[in-house]
This record gives structure tokens, C-alpha cells and sequence, in this order.
């Protein structure tokens, strides 16, 4: 068994030569360290030839960001590993491809997607990739229709909930979603001109109420197997090509969840480009971000319905208008979701390039009011909103 120690770029290099999968290990001489996220190091791999060839990434035993005192558990590099594999059997178009993985060691190998870009930095250049809300929705449904109750016979279901038991990512969403944006949490960071906003989301009953409800249902749902972190940070693009990475957060939770991350993210965009692009990009960006959004549901909705139709194995759950049923259960939960991660990346504590990089002070406090506010909207307006028609015109509405 191995034993678990941080990778140095040298044990990286020394790691992918032994599992990289490549067919000429003895080429591989170098590695970068490349992590920008908030928990992991990311290795790239090089050969002889200056060539990035493979990933390796590893868990360290405490969160990146803050340091050793917020310690964090290995087992989420086999979660993430395991979720990826998962998805990547029903969806192997839009899923990174993890080709190697040791839970001791709390690593994985996987294929460098070099060639891609990180979408959220591309929504922020306001570079338009066509394809990717289409792709995006036919990422989510392929992944969560053949991992829920739909798909799986009741016994393997229960044992892929057993397996994919995540408490302690789990109580970061719990906390960092539902819990601090509406409580007066040390962790909350929001600029000071919005407090009496940031204020009354403590105090609103129907607002704390329905947060409750989605809390509930995180906790309570386990509706099919989540990427759990489905942001624009999490997903690569490229032309005609879009790659979901980054799982660690896979659990068995409700559909709603990944959904509404995914859309959420597209609206923070939505909301920030006035401040990061001239009058007429940031409008047209707008547009396409609209219509981004409107993609994701459509082809997730039609797919998922699809395969519901063509591939249910359970009897009650194969009856005629019972699939459509469900799905109108995911679709308030993806506009309460939606409105949920607008409001955490903006008060909470987890924030994003789309409104940290607007450069004016005014202007950036005004999108994140916009996000705030939007984001409250859609959380108390979540069981009244018919269709993903009339939720593009409540956000044409609220400016
Ligand atoms: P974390 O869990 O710490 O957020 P990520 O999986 O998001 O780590 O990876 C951090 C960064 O490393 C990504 O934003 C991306 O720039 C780079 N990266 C991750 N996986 C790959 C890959 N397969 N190919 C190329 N770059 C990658
Ligand atoms: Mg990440
Ligand atoms: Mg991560």
C-alpha cells in the first residue's frame, strides 16, 4: 500500500512515467505545477520535446487557500476519480478522461486538456463558444439520468449512494451555499455599500424559508450522482468541444443542484459584463449569455426526457407523464439552485474572476447588486416561474 506524502514536481514527473499511460514513459522529464484553484495541485506533465502530456493531481490535506488550519479530508481525490470515471462512462464527449488513480496517495492521472481553455476566463474575455450551453446540457443529462432511479436497478443505486457518501464536501456546500450568505458569517466578503442588501437577506422569512427548503433537499435528495461543482471554472472549452473536470464535490444529491450551478454561472456572467466589456460587446455578450442559459435547460430537459422514455427500467417510474412530473420538481429546484450560487460567489466568501476583474470600483459593486438581487428573485420566485421562456424574461425584467 502507499503511503500519503505531497507530490514535488519530481514525484510527479516519477508518478506519470509509472501510470501516465503514455507509450514512451522514459520521454516524460519535467512537470509544472498549474494549480489555480482554491484546494488541489495540479501537475502538467512534460516530455523531451517540450510537450505537455499528461495531469496529475493530487489532494492536499487541508484546504489550498486558507492553509493548515482548515484541514480537509484525501478520501475527495477518490470521490473525484470515482465521479469522473462514473461520468465518463455515460458521457465520455464531455468528460475529462481520469485514466489512473491511488486513494492512498489521494492522486489521479489524467488527460491534458491543454488545448482547452477554462470557460469562465473566456466569459470574461467575452469569447462566445456557440456549442457549449448545448453541450453543457447534454453533459448533465447523460450523467444524471444514468446515474438516478431512472437507469440503475434499485439495488446498484443504493450501493452507488453508499459509495459515493461525501459528508465532508458535502458540509461545504451546506455551509458556504445555505448557511453564511444569509447569516452574518466572518467568512461572507461583499463590498461595504451593499450591506443594507446584504442585511435584509438575513431578515426576509420567505427568502430564509425557501433556502431551507434547498438545504433540505441537498441534504435529503439523493436524486442521481452530482459533479457537485459544475462551475465555469470547472468546465473546459474549445472550438466545437466542452470538457467538465474538477468533481471532487460528487455526491448523490438532487438534479436541480448541478443544473442550477451551471446556469447560475452563465447569469453571473450575464450580470458582470457591463462592467467588463464596452456598452455594445457587454449587450451582445449579454444575449448570447441568455441564450447560453436557455441551451443548458433545453437540451438537459430533452435529453433527460429521451433517455426517460427510451430507457427506464422501473415500472412506476416508466408510466406515461410521470418523467415529465419529475422534471417539473427539477426545474424549480435549478431556479432556486441558480439563484443560490449568484448569491454565495457574491456575498459569501467564494468569489469569481467575472465581477473581480472589473476594474471600476462603482461599476463592480453595481453588477454584484444586480447578482444579489437577481439571485434573490429567483430563489423566492423558483415555484411560480412555467418554463425557461419566462425565466429569461424575469431576468430581461430585473435589469
Ligand atoms: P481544484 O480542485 O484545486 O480547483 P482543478 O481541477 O480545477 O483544481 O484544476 C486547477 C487548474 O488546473 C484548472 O483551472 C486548469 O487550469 C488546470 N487543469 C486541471 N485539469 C487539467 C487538465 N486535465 N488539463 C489541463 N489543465 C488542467
Ligand atoms: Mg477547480
Ligand atoms: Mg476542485
Amino acid at each position: 500500500m502507499s503511503q500519503y506524502r505531497t507530490f514535488t514536481a519530481a514525484d510527479a514527473v516519477e508518478y506519470a512515467k509509472k501510470f501516465g499511460g503514455v507509450d514512451d514513459p522514459s520521454a516524460l522529464v519535467s512537470a509544472e505545477e498549474i494549480g489555480d484553484g482554491n484546494l488541489n495541485l495540479v501537475f502538467k506533465i512534460f516530455d523531451n520535446q517540450g510537450r505537455s502530456r499528461v495531469v496529475v493531481k493530487q489532494a492536499l490535506p487541508y484546504v489550498r487557500c486558507v492553509g493548515e488550519s482548515w484541514p480537509l479530508t484525501l478520501d475527495r481525490a477518490r470521490l473525484e476519480a470515482q465521479t469522473l470515471v462514473e461520468h465518463y462512462k455515460h458521457c465520455p464527449e464531455h468528460t475529462v478522461n481520469v485514466t489512473h488513480y491511488d486513494a492512498d496517495l489521494a492522486v489521479m492521472v489524467m488527460e491534458d486538456l491543454s488545448s482547452h481553455r477554462i470557460w469562465r476566463g473566456e466569459l470574461v474575455k467575452g469569447a462566445y463558444y456557440p456549442e457549449a450551453g448545448r453541450q453543457l446540457g447534454e453533459y448533465l443529462a447523460q450523467t444524471l439520468f444514468h446515474t438516478s432511479d431512472f437507469y440503475l436497478h434499485p439495488h446498484k443505486k443504493k450501493a452507488e449512494v453508499a459509495r459515493f457518501i461525501n459528508p465532508e464536501m458535502c458540509e461545504i456546500t451546506e455551509d458556504l451555499f445555505f448557511n453564511d450568505p444569509f447569516t452574518d458569517h466572518e467568512r461572507n466578503k461583499y463590498p461595504a455599500a451593499l450591506e443594507s442588501l446584504v442585511v435584509s437577506l438575513r431578515t426576509d422569512d420567505a427568502l430564509k424559508i425557501a433556502v431551507a427548503g434547498l438545504k433540505h433537499r441537498f441534504f435529503a435528495d439523493a436524486e442521481a450522482l452530482l459533479h457537485g461543482d459544475v462551475h465555469s471554472g470547472s468546465i473546459f472549452v474549445a472550438d466545437g468541444s466542452l470538457k467538465v473536470i474538477d468533481a471532487e464535490f460528487g455526491y448523490f444529491g438532487p438534479i436541480g443542484f448541478d443544473v442550477g450551478s451551471a446556469m447560475g454561472n452563465l447569469l453571473i456572467n450575464y450580470c458582470c459584463l457591463p462592467g467588463l466589456l464596452a456598452p455594445r460587446e457587454a449587450a451582445e455578450g449579454r444575449e448570447r449569455r441568455l441564450s447560453d442559459a436557455h441551451e443548458v435547460w433545453s437540451q438537459f430537459s430533452s435529453r433527460f426526457l429521451e433517455l426517460a422514455h427510451a430507457k427506464t427500467s422501473d415500472v412506476a417510474l416508466a408510466y406515461p407523464g410521470y418523467a415529465e412530473a419529475f422534471l417539473r420538481k427539477v426545474w424549480s429546484d435549478t431556479i432556486g439552485y441558480c439563484g443560490t450560487e449568484l448569491i454565495r460567489r457574491t456575498v459569501g466568501m467564494s468569489h469569481v474572476a467575472d465581477f473581480k476583474q472589473i476594474a471600476d470600483d462603482t461599476m463592480r459593486t453595481e453588477c454584484i447588486r444586480s447578482c444579489i438581487t437577481l439571485g434573490r428573485t429567483l430563489i423566492l420566485a423558483a415555484d411560480h416561474i412555467a418554463d425557461v421562456d419566462a425565466l429569461i424574461a424575469r431576468i430581461r425584467q430585473a435589469g
